[in-house]
């Protein structure tokens, strides 16, 4: 174990200078941090692009090439200033741009020698060159029998003083001579290793740097990102098991009258697959005499209150009472509405409290909650407040969890004595499944992933401004034929008030292609009074108006089935989830609705893909991967400050199934030995006992 943690400057080659910066540069401080300093990419010496072959539309794209440096020169001045390579392959020409750090790249390379080339092709205009390549001479790995050479990150500072990739390569060289299979010691018991057929750590290790070969460069890291993604789900897997084994909660084992009544007799609809299965992972949880803490996730019109509401039903079965919340006003009254008209003649009696029940009616509704009057109460926030107070609730459900904060939620726990109530967290908002395993690792998660029978797929387009009029006459068709029209736009805190304008101006030019009397036209957005805001919105529910202009206000959850057309105005500005998120606020009922995008005309890359993407698929985790894949992990709602995601080599957007299949094992090895007592799991037990320490603090994620 020492060599490792000597420290850098003892390595051969590396001077006090070079220590310092390896240090500020990269971290890297002992022999061990050089050795997981891992290379991210590898120049595969045999595969070269030629220079004819470049063309437009190949902007954005990587390209290795061989060729000579001719010219090297600096051109401009001031801000524009840059030095210009050209370089020549057999087949043409190319030039090669940096701006930075122009003087000391000049000094370093020289014209008339072999270089390879590796970089981003940059189309200016038509005019295609490589800002910043990496680029080293050829000659250097010419006669070893390498093909894959190590690439490591590199800073200008470093290349600037001899470590570069071609620098760092040497040190890793010396570094791995040294290293013995005694320093670095196994951490995957062998049964996993042979299941997986793994190599050794050590040989991981080593392959990671100087792969002899794609296939054993893939067999290492494989390895090493199964055994990151290992030990985290071992480690989330276990907090949450303790949790679980922590948390009491009130045993619900009752199949009651009113569970069995509304199945068999009420419920108008045969249910899902999916939320069949969903109904008995609760109904699971809810008997088990611990507390539930459960997300169900669910697209947009897959039927989550109808699972919410049998769950309710189920707390009603064991004497207890059902609280279920939404983020707005019009949303709790929905679900209040739907609910009150589910359970009609069962005898059930249900509450509604918002922050615009208020006097006689408010105290009337707190007295008949705490003295158990009221069965089930819905409603917004308001029911977390100091003053509600329950008799008996057993069961909390909120819908739209990424407008609750968690800590509202945590307030829930402290209505219910002596247990915590059983929470379900509704969300129509998708993660992708493998972001949910590592994120909700300690929460235990639902899908439902089905929807209802019937249901007529929203069509989506994409329109540029130049097609603005037959838009506007689709739209003239569709009201004509009764039915009623989104139209958002985006409105964002740091532009706000040019959005508004901008929502302004389109409320006027909107009015006018849709003239009084014949159309009546809402509007809503955030600057507007709450009750101002609902006044417009309950005219548009009761089809007294037939367009609804908005910013994305309208995100979340409102039911109007009448509503065909959804246009989103400035497209190009909203993020992928949240153009999903609108579009649901179509298609809810049995007519063909429709989702318009609007673009300008220029469009980047980034723009372009996520307009495609919502084009091609309406299911919500097909979008939400894409988004996942287009923004990085880091980048999702809610993951921002997630240790958890910060991964040496695993990639969340790309590893799903190594992901899936460490979260599988480490389930395995949970449950036959949970503290690593058996021989056989000796060598995770003394790494957990590292690696428990690392990831502290992780668990209070979700
Ligand atoms: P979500 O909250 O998941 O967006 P809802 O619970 O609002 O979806 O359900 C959307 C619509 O689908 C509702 O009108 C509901 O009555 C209906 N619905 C739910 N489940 C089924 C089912 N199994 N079969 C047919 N219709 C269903
Ligand atoms: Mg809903």
């Amino acid at each position: 174990m020492s060599t490792l943690k000597t420290k850098i400057e003892f390595l051969k080659g590396v001077g006090p200078t070079k220590a310092e910066l390896l240090k500020t540069e990269l971290g890297i401080f002992t022999f061990g941090d050089l050795l997981m300093h891992f290379p991210f990419r590898y120049v595969d010496k045999t595969k070269f692009h030629q220079i004819r072959d470049i063309g437009p539309g190949m902007d954005g794209e990587n390209v290795q090439l061989k060729g000579v440096l001719r010219r090297l020169e600096m051109v401009g001045s001031g801000r524009g200033k840059r030095l210009v390579g050209r370089f020549r392959d057999e087949t043409g020409v190319i030039e090669l741009v940096w701006f930075k750090g122009a003087n000391w790249i000049q000094k370093s390379l020289q014209t008339g020698i072999e270089y390879i080339v590796f970089g981003r092709l940059n189309d200016f205009r038509g005019k295609i060159s490589i800002p910043h390549p990496e680029i080293e001479p050829f000659v250097e790995t010419a006669n070893k029998p390498l093909t894959l050479a190590p690439v490591y990150h590199s800073t200008d500072k470093l290349n600037g003083k001899g470590l570069d990739a071609k620098g760092q390569r040497k040190l890793t060289a010396i570094l791995l001579n040294k290293i013995t299979q005694e320093d670095i010691p196994e951490i995957l018991p062998d049964y996993i290793l042979g299941k997986m057929k793994f190599p050794s750590r050590y040989q991981a290790i080593r392959d990671i740097h100087y792969p002899k070969n794609p296939i054993d460069l893939s067999a290492a890291t494989n390895r090493l990102k199964f055994e990151e993604l290992f030990f985290l789900q071992l480690r989330l897997l276990q907090i949450r098991k303790n949790r679980k084994d922590a948390l009491k909660g009130y045993a619900f084992q009752k199949i009651g009258e009113n569970f069995l009544g509304f199945y068999n007799e009420k419920i108008p609809f045969e249910l899902t697959g999916a939320q069949k299965r969903v109904i008995k992972e609760i109904r699971k949880d809810l008997g088990s005499g611990r507390q539930m803490n459960r997300l169900l996730q669910g697209d947009v019109g897959s039927g989550k209150t109808m699972v919410g509401l049998m769950s309710m039903l189920m707390a009603l079965d064991n004497g207890f009472q059902a609280a279920l919340m939404a983020p707005t006003e019009i949303l709790a009254q929905q679900h209040y509405q739907s609910i009150t008209a589910y359970v009609k003649g069962m005898g059930i009696r249900v509450g509604f409290l918002s922050g615009s029940i208020k006097g006689k009616k408010r105290k009337e509704l707190l007295k008949f909650l705490a003295a158990g009057d009221l069965d089930f109460v819905i409603g917004t926030h308001a029911l977390l407040e100091e003053p509600v107070i329950f008799k008996n609730l057993g069961l909390a459900i909120t819908d739209e969890q990424h407008r609750f904060g968690v800590k509202q939620r945590s307030r829930l726990w402290k209505k219910s004595l002596p247990y915590p109530p059983h929470i379900l967290v509704m969300t129509a908002t998708p993660i992708p499944r493998t972001l949910a395993m590592t994120l909700y690792g300690d929460l235990d998660v639902s899908v439902i992933d089905e929807l209802p029978p019937g249901r007529k797929e929203i069509k989506t387009l994409h329109k540029y401004e130049s097609g603005r009029l037959r838009v506007f006459g689709f739209i003239r068709d569709e009201i004509k034929k009764g039915r009623q029209v989104y139209i958002v736009y985006p409105l964002i805190e740091e532009s706000e008030t040019l959005d508004l304008q901008n929502l302004e101006e389109g409320y006027e030019s909107i009015s006018r292609d849709f003239p009084k009397p014949d159309y009546q036209i809402s509007i809503v957005h955030g600057r507007m009074k709450p009750a101002d805001k609902d006044f417009e919105m309950q005219r548009f529910v009761k089809g007294e108006t037939q367009i609804m202009i908005a910013t994305t206000v309208i995100e979340v959850g409102v039911n109007v089935p009448n509503a065909t057309v959804m246009v989103i105005e400035n497209t190009e500005r909203f993020g992928l989830s949240q153009l999903h998120q609108l579009r649901g606020r179509v298609g809810r009922g049995g007519e063909q609705s429709y989702c318009i995008l609007m673009t300008g005309n220029k469009l980047s890359n980034d723009s372009k893909q996520r307009i495609q993407t919502m084009c091609a698929t309406n299911n919500g985790f097909e979008i939400a991967d894409a988004d996942l894949r287009l923004r990085g992990p880091g980048n999702i709602e809610g993951t921002q400050q997630s240790g958890t995601l910060n991964f040496r080599l695993a990639d969340l957007s790309k590893d799903g199934k190594i992901l899936q299949t460490a979260r599988e094992i480490a389930h395995r090895v949970l449950d036959d030995d949970p503290n690593f007592k058996l021989p056989r799991n000796e060598p995770i037990r003394r790494y957990m006992l590292y690696y428990a320490k690392k990831v502290k603090g992780w668990s209070r994620i979700g």
